[in-house]
């Protein structure tokens, strides 16, 4: 018997999140594996299906400028329904905490349809930061049959919140798998700018910013920052790959033009940017999935937000979460710039969030959960 495994993703870190999953599926035996994208980023999207060689089946195709959140859920269910109906899958995978995935799940739930949410149990603790994420993942939650838990930090919220412990496998997170697997295949840069900082030889700072919670005048404030670190630092490349969020770009970049040592790009292929990520000094980020590659490639990762649902790099030492104050910013930038044993401390490599093997114990806990082998034995941080 065929197992119909249909992974719905819609934004470009659940597609990179995904991709080892469905690679994973696509190899294993007793499954067929089908995916749908909803295209809630468009062009991020077709960017990481492109490096995996996955090949949507459907596209709900729900991507709208400036659309509401309220819209953009109405169309999710709207859509997916027919193709829920049509496909039967035996089980439908999410991964993460977007507006898809929540919108996803629910529509899955009322057909009977069992859901696995891969990286299930990050908490935040504030419901309104990250928003929506932090309700996102909770609401999903309560629909999931199959928990796929990154860590035992991620468990442990879950037993917190009275869910049945024999629904939570912990994997460690698909994303070092992406990672690992993008790292070695040596990728060169095809923008021929980021070739030349690689060849330069000089110091990067790498900044990503896309939050929603830090949209208006905390995002100006970072623009601010960055102009002043860019001054303060010349001998510094500070690289932007923005956002395509005008709300992102028109808050960030009348900040930071016209400084000869500040680059900014269009979003990455995902082989340039992790390229980019092993080459940076330091990384300043408000990004989910940047918080779990850096630690691994021994970068020193400084947060601008005021929580994270990702504390255990945290706990290593790598990542410190600095909020998005602009004064702030300088001063954490300045120290690992100008305290050589501040810069040692954090960044020593360290793996709290997945050894490679996630994607392999993911679907060996469906497999299990259809009554098929076993789960593999749960991830532990070496
Ligand atoms: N990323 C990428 N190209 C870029 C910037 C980020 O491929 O130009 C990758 C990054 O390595 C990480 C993911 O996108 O895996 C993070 O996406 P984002 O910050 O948009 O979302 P979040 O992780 O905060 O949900």
């Amino acid at each position: 018997m065929t197992l119909r495994i249909m992974t719905i993703y819609g934004t470009r870190p659940e597609a990179i999140k995904v991709a080892p999953v469905i690679k994973a599926l696509e190899a294993h035996p007793d499954f067929e594996s089908v995916t749908v994208v909803t295209g809630q980023h468009r062009e991020m999207l077709d960017q990481v299906n492109e490096i995996f060689g996955i090949v949507p089946d459907h596209d709900l195709d729900v991507f709208a400028h400036g659309q509401t959140l309220n819209g953009l859920m109405a169309k999710v269910f709207d859509r997916l329904d027919p193709v829920l109906v049509d496909v039967a899958p035996d089980a439908v995978i999410v991964q993460g905490d977007t507006s898809t995935v929540a919108a996803a799940s629910i529509a899955a739930f009322y057909r009977r349809i069992p859901v696995v949410h891969i990286e299930a149990g990050l908490r935040s603790g504030d419901i309104n930061s990250p928003f929506p994420e932090e309700a996102n993942r909770k609401l999903t939650s309560q629909t999931t049959a199959l928990h796929l838990a990154p860590t035992s930090t991620s468990q442990a919220n879950l037993l917190r919140e009275a869910i049945d412990p024999a629904t939570v496998a912990v994997t460690g997170n698909t994303v070092i798998d992406a990672l690992l697997h993008t790292v070695k295949q040596d990728l060169a840069f095809t923008d021929p700018r980021l070739a030349e900082v690689e060849a330069s030889g000089r110091p990067v700072l790498l900044v990503t910013t896309h939050r929603r919670e830090n949209w208006g005048g905390a995002m100006e404030g970072v623009g601010r920052a960055l102009r002043r670190l860019a001054e303060a630092y010349p001998d510094f490349h500070v690289i932007l790959p923005v956002h395509r969020n005008p709300i992102v770009r028109e808050a960030v970049l009348p900040q930071i033009e016209g400084l000869p040592n500040v680059l900014v790009t269009e979003p990455m292929a995902y082989g340039e940017f992790t390229r980019l990520m092993g080459l940076s000094t330091i990384v300043l980020t408000d990004s989910g999935g940047v918080q779990e590659e850096a630690p691994s490639l021994g970068k020193p990762v400084l947060v601008m937000r005021d929580n994270t649902e990702r504390p255990e790099a945290v706990s290593a030492g790598t990542v410190k979460l600095i909020g998005t104050d602009e004064e702030r910013i300088v001063a954490e930038v300045s120290r690992l710039v100008d305290d050589p044993a501040a810069y040692e401390a954090m960044s020593q490599a360290v793996n709290p969030y997945g050894d490679g093997l996630a994607a392999d114990r993911s679907v060996a806990a469906i497999a299990a959960l259809f009554g098929i082998g076993e789960r593999l034995p749960e991830f532990t941080p070496r």
